[in-house]
């Protein structure tokens, strides 16, 4: 009596393809290797000289993906599959299952998913990939493990970043920021009630950073930049940029708060710092945005291809 085992074993061995089909046994006694019987007129070879009867070859279930007959198998998703096959297929990202018929891959991702798994799986809130067990934030973004790996979190490491933004922005761009605005991490929920108060124009529904400047007097009383955490690390320096430009344009620039011009200077600033550090994701993630940002950025880069970067920055200072 054969295990389970051992008899997958066997019919692994059989074979893919059938190779050789048709032979007439003549002399000596065949025996079909799927039910051990002498064979009689026509048999079957397949790969690894494995040898099926008529009866077999007629009775027995198929393999769903290499077509050959089955004595043993495995049923996934109401299909049976022999062991060799089974063993090759795709595996779902998530569920492990194997992936027979239909499954989803997305673009510029080696991962794959099952049915079940892409319909009913949270989203990543940053890749956007199906993702099981991700870490939930209080406002109620998931992160997937790869994601939440890259992702910001810590006050003094936005800090340290904030630093660098502004002296990479002095060395790049001649912006001088001064004195540089203080932070403070907050998540998706907080930095939308702070915009519906203090920014009620702005209509950007995804926000990840927000520039608070109070003046009395024409002197400085509050400079603050407001950064969403949780977000990957070249988002985060794309929102500083943005952000510290807004405070850069506060005493260089008359562009009105919120318009599409002011909004896209920033983006533009942003984009040229990921240009610069090579972050070619980021900058698709910046070009593709269909609100006030992608608008304005899009606008800004016909201006630089026209008339050159310092045509940009004579924009944002000319207004004054
Ligand atoms: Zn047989
Ligand atoms: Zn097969
Ligand atoms: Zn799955
Ligand atoms: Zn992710
Ligand atoms: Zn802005």
């Amino acid at each position: 009596m054969l295990t389970r085992r051992s008899a997958f074993q066997i019919i692994a061995s059989l074979c893919l393809f059938l190779f050789l089909c048709l032979s007439i046994a003549l002399a000596g006694q065949k025996v079909c290797d799927l039910c051990r019987q002498p064979v009689e007129g026509t048999y079957w070879i397949y790969r690894n000289d494995t040898i099926v009867c008529q009866r077999c070859k007629e009775t027995l279930p198929r393999c769903a993906a290499c077509g050959i007959p089955l004595r043993q198998y495995y049923v996934q998703n109401d299909k049976k599959i022999c062991t060799l096959c089974f063993e090759k297929l795709p595996k779902c990202s998530i569920c492990s299952q194997s992936l027979t018929g239909k499954y989803w891959r997305f673009k510029g991702s080696d991962r794959q998913y099952c049915e079940r798994c892409y319909r009913q799986a949270s989203r990543c809130s940053v890749c956007g990939l199906p993702v099981l067990n991700g870490r939930l934030l209080p406002d109620g973004r998931i992160l997937c493990p790869s994601c939440n790996g890259e992702a910001i979190f810590g006050y003094i490491t936005a800090l340290n970043l904030l630093q660098e933004v502004t002296a990479a922005l002095g060395r790049q761009f001649r912006m001088r920021i001064d004195p540089v605005p203080s932070l403070i991490l907050v998540d998706k929920k907080q930095i939308k009630e702070f915009a519906s108060k203090s920014r009620p124009g702005l209509g950007v529904k995804d926000l990840s950073g927000l520039y608070d400047l109070e003046t009395v007097g024409g002197k400085k009383t509050r400079s603050e930049i407001y950064l969403v955490y949780g977000l990957p690390r070249s988002t985060t320096i794309a929102v500083l940029a943005h952000e510290l430009t807004h405070a850069w344009q506060g005493d260089n620039s008359n562009m009105i708060p919120s318009s599409e011009a002011y909004e896209g200077f920033a983006e533009w600033v942003a984009f040229k710092l990921m240009e610069l550090q090579g972050e070619t994701r980021e900058m698709e993630r910046m070009l593709k945005r269909k609100d006030l940002y992608g608008r304005g950025l899009r606008r800004m880069r016909d201006l630089e291809q026209k008339h050159g970067a310092q045509a940009v920055f004579a924009r944002a200072r000319g207004a004054r």
